[in-house]
């Protein structure tokens, strides 16, 4: 048996945590898809880029060595922002695709987190499960994380960037954040981290 659970959801929604718990539970495969994109940000501007310089995401793109996924400078909010900056351009969503694709098929299983698992990269995944939580509870959470790392964010400069990210996200052309028409939609604002793996669990035991 081969199962594909794609998880979907904004910024700070807490869907990278829930995907790696569900995939340690099950001993599945995990991708963090948001990764990728942070990843081909960092590629463009080492090579001396710009990221609105198209051919040279796509080169980025293309040439992506997933080895370099596992990198600390990818975490963080600027990462995230300049991620979301060239998540837009067609031509790097295309390159991307395969990879991801291709890691869903990996036995016995692989959970992805992202924008656009359920509704482009696996529309036929097995389980799609949205998550979400109003804005003001994501940037608190993010920044409860944030002192509890020592890293100096006042909740108005994260909840500003929630924002940001989710107009930019939810904004654009092509695979915008949405939910699948056959995601569970799943609004964890009143929810703590257990009680929405124990809601996804018993989708995935149905
Ligand atoms: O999930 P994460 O915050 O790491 O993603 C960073 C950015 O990468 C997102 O804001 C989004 O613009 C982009 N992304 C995407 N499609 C995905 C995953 C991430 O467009 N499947």
């Amino acid at each position: 048996m081969r199962m594909i659970i794609a998880i979907d959801g904004p910024a700070a929604s807490g869907k990278g945590t829930l995907a790696k718990r569900i995939a340690a539970h099950m001993s599945f495969h995990v991708l963090d898809t948001g990764l990728l994109y942070r990843a081909v940000a960092r590629d463009i501007e080492r090579s001396g880029f710009r990221l609105n310089d198209r051919w040279a995401a796509l080169a980025a793109a293309r040439a992506l060595d997933p080895v370099t996924l596992d990198d600390p400078h990818l975490r963080g909010v600027p990462a995230g922002d300049k991620a979301s900056v060239i998540a837009k351009i067609a031509e790097v969503r295309a390159a991307l695709l395969k990879y991801q694709r291709e890691f869903a098929r990996r036995p016995p299983g692989a959970v992805l987190d992202g924008r656009d698992i359920g509704t482009v990269v696996c529309p036929h995944a097995d389980i799609k499960i949205y998550i979400t939580a109003t804005p003001e509870e994501r940037a608190r959470r993010r920044h409860l994380e944030h002192q509890a790392r020592g890293e100096p964010a006042t909740y108005d400069n994260l909840l500003a960037d929630i924002r940001a990210r989710d107009a930019r996200d939810s904004g654009r052309d092509i695979a915008p954040l949405s939910a699948a028409t056959d995601a569970v939609i799943i609004d964890t604002t009143n929810l703590d981290a257990d009680a929405v793996f124990a809601a996804v669990m018993t989708i995935v035991r149905a």
